[in-house]
């Protein structure tokens, strides 16, 4: 395990940026139709800086990929990386490759290496990292996770919550090794370190943990930020999945309660229900990977 710690910057100004949000909805389909058709994701993101003066947090909501990436680095930096990894990743959303593994994988090396060629182009950068938990759907309805981090990807199904990530963090590494409990790492001073992420370095790729499981319909996937995990408890999640009636009031809730909490970070929510017959829908992209003039506050 990389021994190299990233710790994030803790600054914060009393500044609250407005969430930016958008619905990918959810169609009406007939019995027959779904039989037929392939499963997709009918999806939602929404983000924002919370308390924070800049939001280092991206998100991907899209029929086949979800994504969301929280970024390391002082000055533009962070938010640099995670808006290059999720950019990159939606450049690779026209491909047809979802079928295996292996590709989801290779669309988050494929990140990677963009973030470190900018790092090299923009000295600036150098130092910049992002976490990833990035899931696709084939169209088999095979599910493939793919992370980085601590960025966390939960499914909701018959009313379980799962997590389908595992931290790559100090303390996690601690609950793991039986020194702390979960409990006492929701406060743990360490809490922001990571054990790895994408700085755009070639061993990078060596922690990625990729795994795949079987997509039912009517899955719900929830995809966060720590802005919101690391405020609010597992049954409080849970029972916003169970109740709100669409990924797009899912996710706004979820943003809402982080918000609310206060969280002292931001936060980024991507909720997506698997559907037979979803109609096709534009990627929706929140965050730093939003932000047009990301460009031009790297020149500056
Ligand atoms: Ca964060």
């Amino acid at each position: 395990m990389d021994a190299r710690y990233l710790v994030r910057d803790r600054g914060a100004r009393d500044e609250r940026r407005a969430p930016t949000t958008a619905p990918v909805r959810r169609p009406l389909t007939r019995a027959a139709d779904s039989e037929a058709r392939p499963l997709r994701f009918s999806a939602a993101a929404t983000s924002a800086a919370g308390p924070r003066p800049d939001n280092q947090d991206s998100g991907l909501a899209s029929p086949r990929l979800l994504a969301v990436a929280d970024g390391v680095g002082g000055n533009v930096g962070g938010a640099t990386a995670s808006a290059m990894a999720v950019r990159s990743m939606l450049e690779d959303l026209p491909s047809d490759r979802w079928e295996t593994p292996e590709t989801l994988a290779e669309v988050v090396r494929s990140a990677n290496r963009r973030v470190g060629s900018l790092a090299i182009e923009v000295p600036v950068l150098d130092g910049m990292a992002t976490t990833v938990t990035a899931v696709s759907l084939s169209d088999e309805g095979r599910l493939t996770v793919a992370h980085i981090g601590d960025t966390r990807a939960y499914l909701a199904r018959g009313g379980q919550l799962t997590a389908l990530t595992r931290d790559h963090s100090v303390v996690q590494a601690m609950v793991d090794a039986g020194s702390l409990t979960a409990e006492q790492a929701t406060t743990h001073p360490w809490r922001s370190m990571l054990l790895a992420a994408l700085h755009g370095r070639e061993q990078d790729a060596a922690h990625l943990e990729v795994s795949a499981l079987r997509a039912l319909p009517g899955d719900r996937l929830l995809l966060c930020s720590d802005g919101l995990w690391s405020v609010r408890s597992w049954q409080e999640i849970q029972r916003t999945l169970d109740d709100e009636p669409t990924p797009f009031e899912a996710a706004g809730r979820l943003l809402d309660l982080a918000l609310m909490a206060p969280t002292r970070d931001n936060v980024t929510v991507v909720v997506a229900d698997v559907t037979a017959g979803a109609a096709p829908a534009r990627p929706t992209v929140v965050g730093a990977a939003a932000a047009p003039d990301i460009s031009r506050r790297i020149a500056s």
